[in-house]
């Protein structure tokens, strides 16, 4: 498919300096636009020069919060090509998003095409930094200037990328989490397995009194019993207790990361069975007075692995595998890491080749 329109920006910004990217505060030169309407189903696909776009006061995602996001990487690899990681991962999963949101599927196909056109454009901008790259935005908002309280009939898909550095200011080191145990983040039935604004919204005020504590992230309780461990702010978590991996179940109202499915999918090719279940914090923390809890670590796209070092719950602060990065924190970030950037065989055949 090369019938995408290209609108060139007519002056180009002048790149970050590759030590202080941080994550999502630069933006490059252009976006990938697509409106749809009840008429005209998706279409007008197109690259234009990045910048703010124009909306009605009513636009519903104002109102309502009709939203969906996604987030993804490309990288320059050894051998001076551009990869992505999974791509067909997350296309699935915006659609899966949109079902649970009510918006319209997008062609996965099309999407995908667009972005690689739109990286391929951006090349310039994708850093090259041991753990930079080029974060990938695409979201879809509800347009349709109407204050009603049913689905849009219009919305705009974006697609809008950003030279990332390290995720955490700390790099790949252990970070802190507090237990939330007061607010939760989703319920079965809610919108927990969606990408969606809202399930963020409703986090950030937890996610603020963890930082004056001096905690990094929060880690999300069931919303029911505020008993089993979900998940870790945007990612899935992963215990080692007695020698076992063990991650929380997919039970509806924890999104499923690729990271996560990546993380499972590698150690079962090394012969090392993950236990996917509901586990307490309760028995967690046990297995911490016991000794053995080995290890905790957080997965998504933005960190790709992040070692937890401390814990709190309630009035009791553990701390797991001395506070350093534990050896499958390690492992596991070199891996993932490795085939992202092309240095490690690509076993599975996650990455996905632009030129
Ligand atoms: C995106 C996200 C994750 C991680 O998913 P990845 O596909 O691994 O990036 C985990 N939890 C939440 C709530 C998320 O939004």
């Amino acid at each position: 498919m090369n019938n995408i329109k290209v609108v060139k920006a007519e002056q180009l910004k002048s790149k970050p300096d590759a030590n202080s990217l941080g994550f999502g505060k630069y933006f490059t030169d252009h976006m990938l636009v697509m409106d749809y309407s009840a008429d005209q189903q998706w279409h007008d696909l197109r690259i234009v020069p990045y910048g703010p776009i124009s909306l009605d006061p009513s636009a519903m995602v104002f109102h309502y919060g009709q939203e969906v996001f996604e987030g993804m990487k490309a990288y320059k690899t050894a051998d001076g090509n551009i990869s992505l990681f999974r791509p067909d991962m997350n296309l699935k999963r915006l659609n899966a998003s949109c079902e649970r949101i009510s918006i319209p599927q997008v062609d996965p196909e099309v999407l995908l095409e667009g972005i690689v056109q739109l990286v391929n454009l951006e090349r310039e901008w994708i850093p090259e930094g041991e753990e930079s790259s080029l974060y990938i935005r695409p979201f879809i908002i509800a347009t349709e200037a109407c204050l009603g309280v049913r689905a849009a009939k219009e919305y705009k898909l974006l697609v809008i990328l950003s030279p990332v550095g390290s995720y955490y200011p700390e790099g790949i080191h252990p970070v802190s989490i507090y237990v939330e145990d007061q607010y939760v983040r989703a319920v079965r039935g809610g919108t927990g397995m969606a990408k969606t604004s809202g399930n963020y919204a409703s986090g950030i005020k937890a996610q603020e009194a963890a930082k004056q504590d001096g905690y990094s992230q929060v880690l999300w309780l069931d919303g029911v019993e505020k008993k089993y461990i979900e998940e870790v702010g945007s990612m899935n978590v992963f215990f080692k207790i007695g020698g076992e991996i063990i991650t929380p179940a997919l039970t509806g109202s924890i999104l499923a990361g690729i990271t996560r499915d990546s993380v499972i999918a590698l150690l079962a090719s090394w012969g090392i069975p993950v236990v996917e279940r509901q586990i307490s914090v309760e028995e967690l923390f046990e297995a911490a007075r016991q000794g053995v809890l080995e290890e905790a670590f957080g997965t998504g796209t933005a960190a790709v692995i992040s070692p937890i070092g401390t814990m709190k719950w309630e009035n009791e602060q553990i701390s797991i595998a001395g506070g350093q990065t534990g050896e499958w924190s390690k492992k596991l970030y070199d891996s993932i890491t490795g085939i992202q950037k092309g240095e490690r065989d690509d076993h599975l055949g996650w990455r996905h080749t632009i030129s």
